[in-house]
C-alpha cells in the first residue's frame, strides 16, 4: 500500500544522516569519488574504497548543495523513522516530533562536547565523543569530571533516539 503521508518536508528538520551524527562517511559507488573530488570535495581512500567524510561539506543551511548528483548511497537511504511512516506506524507529525526531541538531545552533547579539549566539530559525533572523552579522562579538575559524567549521561540518552534512526 503506498504512504499516504508526505515526509519530504522532515529531512530538513533533521539532516542527522549528513552531519555527521548517524555515520562517519558515507561509501560511494565506483566512478563516484572522481565526481566529488572534481568539485573539491574532501574523500577517504581506504584500500579499493573511497568514502565521503562526515559532517558533509555538501550540507548547506539543513540542505544538500548537491541533491540532483548526490552519491547513490544518499539517494537510497532511508532511516527507520522514514521507514516507520511509510509502513504507516507512525504520522508525520509524531515523526516530526520525534526528530526535534532527538535535534534537542544532540544540542545538549554537542553545548558538553564544547567544553572539552580536542573535539573540533569537524570530525563526526562519534569521533568528538571519543575525543572528548579521552581528554577528559586525563584531567581530574572537579569541572572536567563533570562534564565526563554528564558527557556518558547525555550520550546514552542519544543514543536510545538515535535506535529509532537506525532500525
Ligand atoms: S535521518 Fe532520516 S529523517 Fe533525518 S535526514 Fe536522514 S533520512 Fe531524513
Ligand atoms: S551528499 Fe548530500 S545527501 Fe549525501 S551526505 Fe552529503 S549532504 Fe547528505
Amino acid at each position: 500500500m503506498a504512504c499516504k503521508e508526505d515526509t519530504s518536508s522532515l529531512c530538513p528538520d533533521c539532516t542527522l544522516c549528513c552531519d555527521g551524527t548517524l555515520f562517519s562517511s558515507i561509501p560511494l559507488a565506483a566512478g563516484e569519488a572522481d565526481r566529488m573530488e572534481a568539485r573539491g570535495l574532501p574523500l577517504i581512500r581506504r584500500g579499493t574504497g573511497t568514502s565521503l567524510p562526515q559532517p558533509c561539506q555538501c550540507l548547506n543551511a539543513n540542505l544538500c548543495t548537491h541533491y540532483e548528483d548526490r552519491p547513490l548511497q544518499c539517494m537510497q537511504f532511508k532511516c527507520g523513522l522514514l521507514k516507520s511512516v511509510e509502513a504507516g506506524e507512525r504520522t508525520t507529525d509524531e515523526t516530526r516530533t520525534l526528530i526535534r526531541e532527538t535535534s534537542r538531545q544532540i544540542t545538549k552533547l554537542r553545548e558538553l562536547l564544547a567544553r572539552a579539549p580536542s573535539t573540533p566539530d569537524t570530525h563526526p559525533l562519534s569521533r568528538r565523543l571519543a575525543e572528548a572523552t579521552s581528554s577528559l579522562d586525563s584531567l581530574p579538575d572537579p569541572g572536567s569530571q563533570e562534564t565526563r559524567r554528564g558527557l556518558a549521561q547525555e550520550r546514552s540518552v542519544m543514543e536510545s533516539h538515535l535506535k529509532q534512526f537506525l532500525d
